[in-house]
């Protein structure tokens, strides 16, 4: 869907589509099922916040780069970073269900030579060090079934190779994605599996996509999600609050809820770490101690997330 076509369908006033950027970098990318729960003539909707590419993107401020991450630096090949101990991330693809204003990869430099990983999976078995394998991308979900189970039978031929992590945010655009042939390869997986989603508003978490998640869960996969505290997203504790209560009541760990990390463009996004402490307090008094993601940054060069409260 083009902004304008989004635009319509949303809508949107003529004040409100001068604020859209028509020509952003990190072009528009909204499946149909999400803009279909975005309200009505409603720019500040929380969920179109995020997707919705607008002129607060050309505000350039020094302190927000290209790779804010430096994942540059970790690459150990074009599709292979290791930042950690005992885990690497494989960078499977750089298409995504939906495009994220705010994502810390919009200007990765992606291999686009295919989806084979020869060189990735060499390197893996060649360091029995490496315990965990992270698939990410753009989604690893993008990847058709017979690429992912060719993947997934050659990561678990590595002896040292324990654990199979998918950080994935496709569900959550393309709940259908979860269909039955799918979930019949992952129950041939022999590996513990760890699908680490990323939702950032309770409304992200409809019905279809709690289905789709539940079958997840019924093949004993873990189910942990990540948020982003996004300025006008989720910034405040009725939002916060809903989001964990709805993992928790079906069945998915509040793992992280990250700091931004300051993309270039991301700015507008930005909440002061003094609020994102007081937020998590909050939560504190109003919830079980399992429902309170970890509020942590990435800073580059150290040995994990910092948590920072
Ligand atoms: S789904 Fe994830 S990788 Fe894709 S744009 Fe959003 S944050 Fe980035």
């Amino acid at each position: 869907m083009n902004w304008e076509k989004l635009a319509d369908f949303l809508e949107l006033s003529l004040e409100d589509r001068a604020l859209i950027d028509s020509k952003p970098n990190f072009i528009l990318n909204l499946p149909k099922r999400l803009a279909e729960k975005i309200e009505k003539g409603n720019l500040k909707d929380p969920l179109l916040l995020q997707f919705l590419p607008t002129l607060a993107e050309k505000v350039a401020l020094s302190s927000y780069v290209n790779d804010p991450t430096e994942d540059n630096t970790f690459c150990k090949s074009s599709k292979l970073l290791q930042k950690y101990q005992n885990r690497a991330l494989l960078i499977c693809t750089s298409a995504c269900a939906m495009h994220c204003r705010y994502c810390f990869r919009q200007n990765f430099d992606y291999d686009q030579q295919g989806t084979i990983f020869e060189k990735e999976i060499e390197i893996i078995s060649e360091d029995s060090s490496i315990h965990e394998i992270i698939l990410s991308g753009g989604d690893p979900l993008s990847l058709s079934n017979a690429i992912l189970e060719n993947l997934f039978q050659r990561l678990s031929n590595i002896p040292h190779i324990s654990r199979i992590r998918l950080h994935t945010r496709f569900p959550i655009g393309i709940p259908e994605r979860i269909e039955p042939a799918f979930l019949s390869i992952l129950k041939t997986i022999p590996k513990q599996l760890w699908f680490i989603i990323h939702v950032n508003h309770a409304r992200e978490l409809d019905d279809d996509v709690l289905a789709a998640l539940a079958n997840l869960r019924k093949l004993g996969i873990v189910l942990m999600n990540q948020s982003v505290l996004l300025r006008g997203v989720n910034d405040n504790i009725v939002s916060l609050k809903e989001l964990c209560e709805k993992l928790v009541d079906n069945g998915i760990v509040p793992y992280y809820l990250h700091q931004l990390d300051r993309v270039a463009g991301s700015s507008h996004f930005d909440v002061p770490i003094e609020k994102g402490k007081w937020l998590i307090s909050e939560l504190r008094k109003q919830l079980s101690g399992y429902a309170i993601p970890t509020y942590v940054a990435e800073i580059s060069g150290e040995h994990s997330k910092t948590p920072l409260f």
